[in-house]
């Protein structure tokens, strides 16, 4: 439905712009702050299939955040896996970063 649709363009916006300005060189704290944000994110989703399914996929996929680019390519990478789910094309993960730092219009 269009609210499931609109809230995760909205939620995707936001996640892949946290991943945008994450450190190039993040703290321990830094890294250990981002997963526990997501694990939070994925339980109070308010989808619950695909908080479910994203939960799922955090327990298969660890959450990799050990700098800028390895959290955009991990995020692009939960990302794609909905893609697929859902029957859209996946995304190029060499573009994240273009897309949701440097920048083009969508
Ligand atoms: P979106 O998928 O919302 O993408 C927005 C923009 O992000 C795109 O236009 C593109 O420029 C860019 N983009 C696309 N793929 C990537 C990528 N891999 N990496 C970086 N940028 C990318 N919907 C369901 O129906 N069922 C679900 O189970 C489901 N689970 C979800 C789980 C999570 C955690 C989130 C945040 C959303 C989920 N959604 C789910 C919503 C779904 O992913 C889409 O947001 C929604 O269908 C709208 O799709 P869209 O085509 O507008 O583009």
């Amino acid at each position: 439905p269009a609210d499931v649709e609109a809230l995760g363009r909205s939620s995707w916006t936001l996640l892949h712009s946290i991943s945008a300005t994450y450190p190039v060189a993040p703290t321990t704290q830094e890294q250990s702050d981002v997963k526990s944000f997501l694990g939070l994110f994925g339980k109070l989703y308010p989808c619950w299939v695909c908080a479910e399914d994203f939960q799922e996929y955090m327990e298969r996929e660890k959450i990799k955040a050990s700098s800028r680019d390895e959290f955009g390519r991990w995020l692009c990478g939960a990302h794609n896996e909905v893609n697929r789910k859902l029957g859209k094309k996946e995304f190029d993960c060499n573009l994240w970063e273009e897309r949701w730092r440097t920048g083009w219009k969508d």
